[in-house]
């Protein structure tokens, strides 16, 4: 078993390196790929095709100038007279062609027309012939839909993928020559226990399917390796299929996402020509720059291919309300922040009936304005000099069922203290550091990055002697990419810190002590902005440490935790230490800053002002050059900067709200005026500047290769752009 495992271990490796190859994915003369950039999304319900109103939406896509549309065709419901046995057609079908009629349409209008499948759900009837397609529960019992229990859920690993979709999405690519077939809910609802995964799985790699989710369990891991490749497998079936019947086309799976999301991302920004992002709308506490994040995230992993940000217009909250329309406010900003952080904006409808009619002047004033300055949304890449990192390894086996706070939590509370110091950035995937990936950054933040291997450790060492600079935080390198904890941290000689061999899990009542730097004039830069304060509260976790050489003057001390009740006790049983709680250092030409503790994190809990300094200071010190953009005015904005073709352009979405960390937005609340200075790549000189959202050309100061304007308000958003 020990061989086959290894065995099988080596084989993931290889098909992971090799998936780039398999498929052709850097953009062809005549892909359609990057044309498009507006989507159009109508997903049908089963009774559509005898309701909805084909004129009406093929005039909403032309007054919404959307260049491309995703058309649902099979799966669950066949919206065609399909021939294949057992393939749903919707019982409201008759003879008529719904899909077929939308794509006609469509290709009237010019536009890219992708079929959306959903194969996750089946009827009866495939039950029946079938049995073994239907994915089976822990208990061994075959699964029923949990919203439609009328319907079966499938296995995705099994033939009904594999043959009966497979057959599926030939019959539909041959029929309607589509450019591509978009699959949703394709990668299966949870661990299946069926004949076919059994089986598979057992031979594979010698293992039973695993009954725990602990991810150090050797069969769990090895379940999560042979999954992912059972999907890359049917990934490639499915793209290999449709190229066979139009070489044009492709396979795009509804896949993608940051550290939480399932399947690896270096493999899937490989193997995918373009990708979508699904995060449609907020549900519970999420900022409103959740969808700028997605953008960043599949960014990392796609570089220039083109991805679409899905937004729907209804209320995303767990009870589903499918069918609901949300603000206007909440609609525009969500989309408009994908916008600004390189989205092609997607809109998604589900049901071809409409029950209310609120969303569409709103969409279509977006996409209006979209298309008037496509040339400047147009995007060659992101200027930003910083970039977070994010690790799906980290999450999977150092965070495991925890990984949302352990993982997530820190890269949110980054994320939110980069927002507020309007710092560009951009996010880095941990499989991809090397000098093609990184080297555009002056500043990798690592934001509780545990899990990392000795090779990834040697290229960030790499990184910082080419001159590139580090901030990281707490556990970060701590554990290997198998989440098994190393005796010292893999970067302790970049950190100058070593593990000292414990950890507080939670502190109480823990603060910082602000230091005086060497002869007691100066502080540290780091602590810029707190210079009337002695101390400062302190994280919730921390690891020890152990300075490896010399250090003297660190910024900041341990004031130890000490009682919080009774008020009597309240009181510091030990005033100062000499325990660093922060390491800076120059190394080479790179700088390099490690907190110990959690403060990205705690940040995200508590949103300490303080702990925000110091996360803006730790990444302006590191980088140690003038920021490509800086904007002064009051109000939170997420900035972002783009070079296009022959222009540059600054995104400045006004988050400036009492709902901006909970939705639904009611209304916008314009800023006051900004200063925004933009330094011009390259040393060149700005043709012309414009206002793309309130119109109109600024005054402009041009020197020392920047241009500096104030843009007297923001309601929503606002677009500086520089023609070159
Ligand atoms: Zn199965």
């Amino acid at each position: 078993m020990a061989n086959t495992r290894r065995e099988f271990i080596r084989n993931t490796a290889a098909i992971a390196l090799t998936a780039g190859t398999v498929t052709a994915s850097s953009p062809e003369p005549d892909d359609w790929f990057d044309r498009p950039m507006r989507w159009a999304q109508l997903t049908l319900v089963e009774d559509d095709p005898r309701k909805y109103d084909l004129a009406f939406w093929l005039d909403y896509f032309a007054r919404t100038h959307s260049d491309a549309a995703c058309l649902s065709a099979g799966g669950c419901v066949a919206y065609y007279p399909t021939k294949v046995p057992l393939h749903h057609r919707s019982k409201w079908l008759g003879d008529g062609d719904a899909f077929g009629d939308l794509v006609a349409g469509c290709r009237k209008l010019n536009m890219v027309v992708i079929a959306r499948t959903d194969p996750h759900a089946a009827h009866q009837d495939v039950y029946d012939a079938h049995p073994d397609w239907i994915a089976v529960d822990a208990q061994g019992r075959k699964r029923r839909h949990w919203a439609t229990p009328e319907l079966w859920v499938t296995c995705a690993l099994g033939p009904y993928n594999f043959e009966f979709m497979t057959e599926v999405t030939k019959e539909i690519v041959s029929r309607y020559k589509v450019d591509g077939i978009f699959s949703n809910r394709w990668a299966g609802s949870g661990m299946c226990y069926c004949e076919h995964c059994s089986k598979n799985f057992k031979t594979a790699t010698g293992f039973d399917l695993p009954r725990t989710s602990s991810p150090q369990d050797a069969a769990r891991f090895a379940h999560s390796e042979w999954r992912q490749q059972r999907l890359f497998e049917l990934w490639r079936l499915w793209d290999s299929e449709i190229r066979k019947i139009n070489p044009r086309a492709c396979y795009i799976p509804n896949t993608g996402g940051g550290a939480l999301s399932d399947m690896d991302m270096k493999a899937v920004g490989e193997l995918a020509p373009i990708l979508f992002a699904d995060r449609q709308a907020r549900r519970g506490l999420m900022p409103v720059w959740a969808n700028g994040k997605n953008g960043k995230e599949y960014r990392a992993a796609m570089g220039r291919k083109p991805i679409g940000g899905i937004f729907s217009v209804g209320v995303e909250e767990p009870y589903r309300w499918k069918d609901s329309v949300q603000t206007a406010a909440e609609i525009r900003l969500w989309a408009l922040d994908g916008i600004a952080n390189g989205l092609r904006p997607w809109f998604t409808k589900f049901s071809g009936t409409l029950h209310d009619r609120r969303w569409l002047k709103v969409v279509e004033d977006i996409y209006g304005w979209h298309h008037r300055h496509e040339r400047y949304l147009r995007n060659e890449e992101p200027l930003a000099r910083v970039a977070l990192v994010y690790s799906q390894q980290t999450a999977h086996l150092y965070g495991g069922e925890r990984a949302r706070e352990k993982v997530e939590d820190h890269t949110l509370g980054y994320y939110q203290a980069l927002i507020e110091a309007r710092i560009p950035f951009e996010m880095v995937h941990d499989r991809l550091l090397d000098p093609s990936h990184v080297d555009a950054f002056r500043v990798l933040i690592f934001p509780n990055i545990a899990a990392l291997s000795d090779r990834q450790c040697q290229q960030i060492l790499e990184y910082v002697q080419r001159g590139g600079s580090v901030v990281a935080t707490h556990e970060t390198s701590l554990y290997n990419e198998r989440g098994v904890r190393r005796p010292d941290f893999g970067l302790a000689g970049l950190f100058g810190a070593s593990f000292d061999g414990r950890l507080d899990a939670r502190m109480q009542n823990s603060y910082l002590r602000l230091e005086p730097g060497p002869g007691a004039a100066e502080r540290h830069p780091l602590l810029a902005g707190l210079e009337d304060a002695e101390r400062i509260i302190n994280g919730v976790s921390r690891v020890h440490t152990r300075t490896r050489g010399a250090y003297p003057n660190p910024p900041l001390t341990l004031i130890p935790s000490y009682p919080d009740l009774p008020m009597e006790e309240v009181y510091p049983r030990v005033p100062k230490t000499d325990i660093p709680e922060v390491f800076v250092r120059q190394v080479g030409r790179g700088r390099v800053v490690y907190f110990p503790w959690d403060i990205d994190r705690t940040y995200w809990e508590v949103l300490s002002p303080d702990h925000g300094k110091l996360l803006r200071n730790a990444v302006v010190w590191a980088a140690n050059e003038v920021q490509p953009v800086v904007v002064t005015g009051a109000g939170m904005l997420d900035v972002t900067m783009w070079r296009q073709k022959e222009s540059v352009t600054v995104h400045l979405v006004n988050l400036t709200n009492p709902m901006a960390m909970k939705g639904p937005v009611r209304e916008f609340i314009p800023t006051p005026p900004q200063q925004v200075t933009v330094r011009l790549p390259g040393g060149r000189r700005a043709k012309k500047v414009q206002l793309l959202v309130s119109g109109g050309t600024p005054t402009v100061r041009e020197a020392n290769g920047s241009i500096s304007l104030t843009i007297p308000s923001i309601l929503d958003h606002e677009v500086v752009a520089i023609d070159l």
